[in-house]
């Protein structure tokens, strides 16, 4: 078995679950104690979420491949980046190491287009809706049309995000929200979402969605642990 390395604390709430389904999902697969091998590099969320407000991504390339290189020295066999957001840097990390970096919409890519999905409602912070770096790589590597919510959406989706499910707070209230920005999804076309920011699997599980959920998180923890029991 390899050793996946994971770069958390984006939140820590969200690299909790990843801990829980990196080594659930392993002993699923080889039963009795076993669990995966792994590393986290935890990063100080107040560092990243004043670096992401004041928009300087540079500065947090920088960080992002710091983490990188210490999980790669630290024995690594892989890299994850536990959260959506931070993939607008992922060129940084992959640049700086010689292991391979798992992208986070890769797993996602292909699980829609196993389910026949080619348009698909994305839900994440302000960052992954509103930038090219995500909804461009599914569609020029997987071929799937995003789509986000209206601007007012967004704002509530985003503000639930930093706001309560960063801090571990998790309301009924935030998600009727959220089921109200699926079924508007839906109307639009959207044959299924994307939980594609790392902490709203906290929020939405599939029977709270009218469309088809595709969680990002457990996708993302389930690729790791199929990649690191390859050859
Ligand atoms: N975990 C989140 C994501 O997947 C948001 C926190 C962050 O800004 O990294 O995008």
């Amino acid at each position: 078995m390899k050793t996946i390395g994971v770069i958390g604390g984006m939140s820590w709430e969200s690299s909790a679950e990843y801990y829980r389904l990196l080594n659930s999902q392993m002993k699923a697969r080889l039963g009795g104690h076993h669990n995966a091998r792994s590393l986290m590099a935890t990063v100080d969320f107040a560092q990243i979420e004043a670096l992401q407000r004041a928009g300087d991504w540079d500065a947090l390339g920088v960080l992002m491949a710091q983490a990188a290189r210490q999980l790669e020295q630290g024995g690594a066999d892989i890299v994850l980046l536990a959260t959506n957001t931070m993939h607008r840097v992922c060129a940084s990390i992959e640049s700086t190491i010689s292991i391979p970096f798992l992208h986070i919409a890769d797993p996602t890519g292909a699980a829609l287009r196993a389910a026949g999905v080619t348009r698909v409602g994305l839900l994440g912070t302000r960052y992954t809706m509103e930038q090219d770096f995500y909804v461009g790589r599914l569609r020029e590597v997987h071929g799937i049309e995003a789509l986000v919510p209206e601007a007012h959406e967004r704002d509530d989706v985003h503000h639930i995000i930093y706001d309560e499910l960063c801090h571990g707070v998790v309301k009924d209230a935030s998600r009727a929200v959220y089921q109200r920005v699926i079924d508007s999804l839906a109307s639009r076309g959207a044959q299924g979402v994307i939980l594609g920011c790392t902490e709203i699997t906290l929020l939405i599980r599939a029977e709270d969605s009218a469309l088809p959920v595709f969680d990002t998180t457990a996708l993302h923890a389930q690729a790791a642990v199929d990649w690191a029991l390859m050859g």
